[in-house]
């Protein structure tokens, strides 16, 4: 319910569309699939993915089985792969299968167990994905040859994408990023004829080579910048707002809240936010993170769990307006590097006490 004290959590489908189409141009022929895990970075997998989905997006990736099945019935009656990152993890083959969901192989077990599920009639569709360097999920390249010369292989395992992921691709100047793109080919080789993706968000402002057949878009779609810093291309998708709820003046050397917080050092005028951490401000921010009011950003002084201490300068602001704590003006990698994180984490941490609404297309 509608309520004067709340923040507001909007969240805008259009610019959504805007950053997949800024993607698809950036990455002409590879298909632009969107990684909605952690309920949509947080933001909400169902509208995100069915409105993705009118998009013309048929691909999607969870790490979960819970958040495969969830985004399933999300995604009743639309045609859509949807990828586990997870792959194959013990006990979980009936629930996967039962909501149609593609484990992306991500060890070799779990690679030979899909082997042995895969004798059944009707066989097994999997992605497979190869470890290039960022030593987190994925077959090594000895562990792929393994795969492939094990006896009886590939039978009736349909392997439908060969994936890997970038370890600095935030960084276009990482030799890493060479090296991986070096032992993908290697890896691909091995399994000709299965479409490939190397490329996250950032991966797909790399260059032609990194392209591949798909890119796995997350934190662009989004707004956050390939190179965890503002992109103009890209437009902000999570706006959040809160009312101000008192403003006062202090004295110098007046303090403000909690002993670790701020001292004034001339007059001030503060405002006090109806938001804290509880709604995902990160407290890390605190001296240095800052808001849109009064069509300024202004400095962060305290972030406590339910409130927000900020310096209005010569701001006109009154009780009651809202203050952007993230969207348009208050960038979401700006946002991010003040709290010491990246922007996944800050739009993951929008918790659900904010007021959602979505706006842009019908969904
Ligand atoms: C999370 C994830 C992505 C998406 O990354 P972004 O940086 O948000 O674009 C792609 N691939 C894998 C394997 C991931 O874990």
């Amino acid at each position: 319910m509608t309520s004067p004290d709340r923040a507001r959590l909007t969240i805008d489908l259009d610019a959504l569309a805007c950053n997949r189409a800024v993607l698809a141009a950036e990455a002409p022929g590879a298909e632009i699939a969107a990684v909605v895990k952690s309920d949509g970075y947080g933001l909400g997998a169902g509208p995100v993915a069915r409105h993705l989905h009118a998009e013309g997006t048929r691909s999607f990736f969870v790490a979960r089985v819970a958040e495969g099945e969830a985004l399933r019935t999300e995604l009743a009656g639309r045609d859509a792969t949807i990828y586990v990152l997870d792959g194959l993890v013990a006990g979980t083959a009936g629930r996967l299968a039962a909501a149609a969901l593609t484990p992306v192989i991500a060890t070799l077990a779990q690679a030979k167990v899909a082997m042995d599920l895969s004798a059944k009639p009707g066989g097994l569709e999997v992605a497979l994905q190869v470890d290039t360097g960022m030593n987190r999920q994925g077959l090594s390249l000895a562990e792929s040859r393994t795969l492939i010369a094990a006896p009886g292989y590939p039978g009736n395992l349909r392997i439908v994408l060969i994936m890997s992921h970038l370890g600095s691709a935030t960084d276009p100047h990482e030799a890493r990023n060479i090296e991986q793109l070096a032992r993908f080919h290697e890896a691909i080789a091995l399994f000709p004829g299965v479409r490939t993706s190397l490329a996250a968000s950032a991966g797909a402002f790399l260059g032609a080579d990194y392209r591949h057949d798909m890119i796995r878009a997350g934190i662009s779609l989004f707004g956050g910048g390939p190179e965890e810093r503002p992109d103009p291309r890209l437009k902000a998708v999570a706006t959040l707002t809160a009312p101000i709820l008192d403003i006062r003046a202090l004295q110098i050397c007046d303090r403000v809240g909690y002993g670790s917080g701020f001292t004034a050092d001339r007059p001030m005028r503060i405002a006090l936010v109806a938001a804290g951490y509880t709604d995902g401000i990160i407290r890390a921010a605190m001296g240095r993170g800052q808001a849109w009011v009064a069509g300024a950003l202004r400095p962060l002084l305290a972030v406590n769990m339910d409130l927000l201490v900020i310096d209005l300068g010569e701001g006109q602001a009154e009780v009651g307006d809202p203050v952007e704590l993230l969207g348009p003006h208050a960038l979401l990698d700006d946002v991010a590097t003040a709290a010491g994180t990246v922007a996944h984490e800050i739009l993951i941490r929008l918790s659900t006490r904010a007021e959602r609404t979505f706006v842009g297309a019908s969904i």
